[in-house]
């Protein structure tokens, strides 16, 4: 051995001993940096810098490989040019890019000793050249998965090869670099993981199989209080005892098996009380490889559950007295039919009872809606007291209750149900110290028997009340086959009149009525007459029909065209001839409907192109009721017509709601008297009265006086004696065909 090879193997001893412990004292800087938790681009810049220190004229760098794992991003390389950095910050990585590119992409070391001429950087070598480095070894930082991290490069501005020991080092400085960035990831996550562990909204428990407590979150402790205040077990069997049994057993015995359940138990809040907890359980090998733990996910649901029954309450629920309403009566009866009808159980059976609280709109009007309220709510008591378990009571309109009764129930039960209800409902009530009788009609329909389809049994128990009411109220009645008839007989007569206007079917009969002074003709009433194939439907049949389907607006607006055109063409003819036609109150229902009837008769006038159209020869035809609602929008009506000269007539005198006030205010000239009291007069004094007081109220009101229905030369000859100015009735003349009454009519004035 020569002696500058001695010198030379001298001087290796020496590096290499140097290399030792510089590289010892490296280890412990960076791991105890790692170990306190420094920030990782402190760490890499430590790293950097003490390499840097040990080989004299290294500008060392480490990068770090992107999330997606395609580019390097800049980790720390203190002594590059800065504009170096920003050009190789997220370089896309490549087996023939540079030296870090390529060795992050291959997973190997790539040494280059002369960047000029080197293929992998002949795109870029302008870069390197530029900052004055003309070298570049690159080592990848590999974790312990084998799993690329990044790439740790010592540069020079000589050509350079390493030597052994600079390999060493590089190598060595990539290790301590995988070292700090694995474990500073795994640091970061596991503060992640601490961080979320306890702001996690929601209670975790972690516990070994054997019910020892591991771990409790914060919010676990938030939700439960002081339950698990001091405990060192977890026993779901205890905390979760309130628990619906069958899904606690569910849940048990998923966990002996090893697997994650989830479902809904009730758990202990604090004292005895309980929440409504979601829980999520999960079966897992601790970090040993040991012992099964279990990881308890517990979520208080108590408020959203509430909320969700609040939600549910309120739309099944009536406001006022917290009974089923309408449509949870409805689904209820629905399911259960639909439900007999699936399993074809025609064995069972079931019912429907509709009850209506009598004269309720009078008593809530009088008393005000609050009472009327209060009214509801004690009815509502009483029925409720009185339904049977297991039925459903509801309230499904203002003042209509209804009930549902499951399963087969005699009639004889049904009545004496009926009967209980009318005598509960019977009782006083006292409201503002007043005393109330209240009372219900009911009506009854059974599936199957009257029909198997529900909106027909709701139908068939609402006729079957309505026919209560119509036969004196506070009683109940069961749906039968005569009111099955009339109302399919209604549904036809509904449709046919639908038609009957199209056809021209209808046709138009005079009546007329006799001044009482000249036994002359002076006016006559048209009536309406409908022949469906043949027979003769009668106008007090068909008349509410078209009034409940609100045919009657059509139908009204061509008798009134028609009169009109009558007087119209006889005033034109010089042989004028006074009419009256009967209105409709439905015909005023709505204020669109009010002012399409002015408009009728704006139009009408508009045809006929002439000023002073004789509309005192139109005698409209109103009954009381048209009075009793909407006052003054009525009022301004009434006037506007007889402002322009159309006679206003109260038909049926004494029959509707007989509130005599109406008749001083209201803009009316005559009134009809109803021939059920002209009938009556040979009765009794008592009729006779009624009529004498009618006839001379009206004198003195100065209103016209048409009696109807006068038959007898009794009833003619009482009339007269009263001042009645007209009369109408068979005594004279029955109501007849337009030519027959023409003919009448020329007769009498030749
Ligand atoms: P109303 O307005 O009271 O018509 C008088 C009814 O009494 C007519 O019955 C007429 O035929 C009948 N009558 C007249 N004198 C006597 C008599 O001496 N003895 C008896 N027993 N009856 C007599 P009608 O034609 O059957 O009409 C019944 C009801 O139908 C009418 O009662 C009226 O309310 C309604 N009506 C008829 N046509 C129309 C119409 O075009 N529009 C409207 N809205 N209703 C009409
Ligand atoms: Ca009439
Ligand atoms: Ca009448």
């Amino acid at each position: 051995m020569d002696s500058a090879q001695y010198i030379s193997t001298n001087t290796e001893n020496y590096d290499v001993l140097t290399h030792r412990s510089s590289s010892i004292e490296r280890y412990s800087t960076i791991l105890s940096m790692v170990l306190a938790g420094s920030p990782l681009r402190e760490i890499l810049h430590s790293l950097v810098l003490s390499i840097e220190a040990q080989k004299i004229g290294t500008k060392a760098s480490v990068l770090l490989i992107s999330n997606d794992k395609k580019r390097l991003l800049n980790g720390a390389a203190p002594s590059l040019p800065e504009e170096y950095n920003q050009a190789i910050h997220g370089v896309e990585i490549g087996p023939e890019v540079g030296s870090c590119g390529a060795a992050a992409a291959t997973g190997k070391r790539i040494i280059v000793e002369d960047i000029e001429t080197h293929p992998n950087w002949a795109a870029f070598k302008e870069l390197p050249l530029k900052a004055g480095l003309k070298s570049c070894w690159s080592e990848p930082i590999i974790d312990s998965n084998g799993e690329v991290l990044g790439t740790f490069a010592m540069y020079y501005d000589t050509k350079k090869s390493p030597s052994d020991l600079d390999l060493e080092l590089i190598q060595e400085a990539a290790k301590l670099g995988s070292l700090s960035i694995e474990r500073s990831q795994a640091l970061h996550l596991q503060r992640l993981t601490s961080r979320i562990f306890s702001k996690l909204p929601m209670g975790l428990v972690i516990t070994t199989d054997t019910h020892s407590l591991l771990l409790v979150n914060p919010m676990f402790k938030t939700i439960t209080r002081d339950f698990t205040a001091d405990k060192t077990v977890f026993e779901p069997e205890v905390f979760f005892e309130k628990s619906d049994p069958k899904v606690l057993a569910s849940m048990l015995k998923n966990l002996t098996r090893g697997n994650t359940w989830q479902g809904e138990l009730t758990g202990y809040k604090r004292n005895g009380k309980t929440f409504d907890a979601e829980v999520t359980v999960t079966t897992f090998r601790d970090y040993h490889g040991e012992q099964n733990c279990l990881s308890w996910l517990i979520t208080d649901i108590s408020e959203h559950k509430d909320a969700n029954k609040l939600i549910h309450f309120q739309a099944n629920n009536d406001a006022l007295t917290s009974l089923a309403n309408r449509r949870c009566f409805l689904d209820k009866i629905y399911d259960y039919v639909w439900q007999l009808e699936r399993t074809k159980q025609t064995d069972i059976a079931c019912s429907v009872l509709l009850m209506d609280i009598d004269n309720f709109k009078l008593i809530n009007d009088s008393l005000g809606h609050e009472n009327g309220d209060a009214l509801l709510k004690e009815v509502s008591d009483r029925l409720t007291t009185i339904t049977p378990r297991g039925c459903l009571l509801a309230r499904i309109a203002g003042d209509e209750f209804g009930l549902f009764i499951p399963g087969k129930v005699s009639e004889n039960q049904l009545i004496s149900l009926a009967k209980q209800i009318n005598l509960t409902i019977a009782d006083v009530v006292i409201i503002e110290q007043q005393h109330i009788h209240p009372s219900m009609s009911i009506g009854i329909s059974r599936y199957p028997d009257d029909s198997t389809i529900v909106e027909s049994l709701i139908n068939f128990a609402s006729q079957a009340m309505y026919d209560v009411k119509l036969k004196g109220r506070n009683h109940y009645q069961f749906f039968n086959e005569t009111m099955q008839k009339n109302a399919e007989r209604t549904a036809y007569l509904q449709m046919e009149l639908g038609k009957a206007l199209n056809k021209e079917s209808f046709e138009l009969y005079f009546q007329p009525i006799v001044s009482v002074d000249s036994i002359q003709i002076e006016k006559a009433e048209i009536l309406l007459r409908w022949q469906l194939n043949g027979e003769f439907i009668s106008p007090e049949e068909f008349i509410p029909i078209a009034e409940q389907s609100g045919l009657i607006v059509p139908i009204g607006k061509w008798v009134r065209q028609q009169a009109l055109t009558i007087i119209a063409e006889q005033w034109q003819k010089g042989c004028p001839i006074a009419l009256a036609v009967n209105v409709s109150t439905c015909e005023f229902l709505t204020d669109e409907l009010q002012k399409e009837f002015i408009y009728f008769f704006e139009e009408f006038v508009g045809t006929l192109a002439v000023s002073d159209f004789p509309f005192d020869l139109l005698t409209l035809e109103i009954t009381e009721s048209l009075m009793m609602d909407q006052h003054q929008n009525i009022e301004c009506l009434l006037n506007q017509l007889r402002n322009w000269g159309i006679k206003i007539s109260v038909d049926d005198f004494g029959t509707g709601y007989s509130s005599l006030s109406y008749l001083a205010n209201f803009p009316v000239d005559q009134i009809k008297i109803d021939k059920a009291f002209i009938q009556k007069i040979e009765q009794g004094p008592r009729h006779r009265a009624l009529v004498e007081a009618i006839a001379s109220m009206s004198n003195a009101l100065e209103l016209a006086v048409t009696a109807e229905g006068v038959e007898t030369q009794t009833q003619l000859d009482f009339v007269k004696r009263n001042h009645v100015d007209a009369i109408q009735g068979y005594f004279f003349y029955k109501p007849m065909p337009q030519a027959d009454f023409f003919d009448l009519l020329d007769k009498q004035n030749n």
